[in-house]
């Protein structure tokens, strides 16, 4: 059974099938290959693009998806999340997506090996569909020439699973990243750390732009986040003519990570991410409930 915890679980051959997948799928919607296949969402977290581009993604193949409230859920009964968990997979489902504040929550449950257990975002540890979706529209922008792109991930990096995500994917495609973050935002790391953009901005393709992530600040780290904005907001005066792409996971925080103006320009992918996001699901439920499964099944 195939789970997907994060993005080091794959084999680079199946995130080649992956990237492959997406392209193919974008040209051309493929057959319902996972027809009548149920689905099931357990989000414990706030979500708009990665839990409706799933649904979107498994709908394009056919499969149906139940998601569960977690809000209104027996976990609020005192019931743990294994029972839980495990009482949606007497129902036989094909899989479980879940996003959960906790690290590693997907993993655990994934170790019970009751069903594939694909996560959608846990704590600050990892994002794998969003890191996929990010190294497809690089793959597609830069004509599949991805080793030695430069990427500069920039804002509240030590508490994004977007980025960890990131820089344990990129490093395997030969990427090369700098961060750039004030200091409470920067991780312990060996990568390149700076901490204002234009000491770099010469030196990379592509701007990678971080969310601060609130919600997970046990205090607030900034009192005014104009003043971060004055350092750290993706502007046309920063960018000037160069041609560097933008992108960002969502959601942005608009003239903070990335100003109107650059939201609207052609250097933009924040919206090629998202719809890249969709045939990127749909090749990893393939790759999970299809393609990993034939050879067991038999
Ligand atoms: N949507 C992404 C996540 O769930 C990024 C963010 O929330 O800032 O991690």
């Amino acid at each position: 059974m195939q789970h997907l915890v994060d993005t080091d679980q794959l084999s680079l051959e199946q995130i080649f099938a992956i990237l492959e997948d997406a392209r193919r799928f974008k040209e051309k919607l493929p057959p319902p290959l996972l027809r009548d296949r149920v689905l099931m969402t357990l989000f414990f977290e706030a979500s708009t693009r990665t839990r409706s581009s799933f649904e979107v993604a498994a709908k394009r193949l056919g499969a149906h998806v139940v998601h569960l409230d977690p809000t209104r859920s027996s976990t609020k009964k005192g019931e743990t999340l294994e029972d839980t968990f495990a009482n949606l997979c007497a129902m036989d489902p094909d899989g479980v997506i879940i996003r959960h504040s906790e690290n590693d929550t997907p993993s655990r449950l994934a170790e019970m090996e009751l069903v594939p257990v694909i996560n959608a975002g846990a704590g600050n540890y990892a994002h794998p569909t969003q890191a996929l979706l990010d190294l497809f529209t690089l793959w597609e922008w830069f004509d599949g020439e991805v080793e030695g792109l430069r990427v500069a991930i920039v804002g509240d990096i030590v508490n994004s699973r977007v980025a960890a995500s990131d820089i344990r994917l990129f490093r395997r495609f030969g990427i090369e990243l700098s961060l750039v973050a004030p200091k409470p935002f920067m991780p312990i790391t060996n990568l390149p750390q700076y901490e204002k953009i234009e000491e770099i901005i010469d030196e990379v393709d592509v701007i990678m732009s971080l969310r601060a992530q609130l919600e997970r600040h046990k205090k607030p780290i900034f009192d005014d986040y104009e003043e971060y904005a004055r350092h750290y907001c993706v502007t046309e005066d920063l960018l000037d003519d160069r041609s560097v792409m933008v992108m960002h996971p969502g959601p942005v925080m608009r003239n903070i990570d990335i100003s109107d103006e650059i939201l609207d320009d052609p250097r933009s992918l924040v919206l090629d991410q998202v719809r890249n996001g969709v045939y990127v699901r749909m090749a990893v439920l393939k790759l999970l409930l299809l393609d990993s499964r034939e050879g067991t099944e038999s």
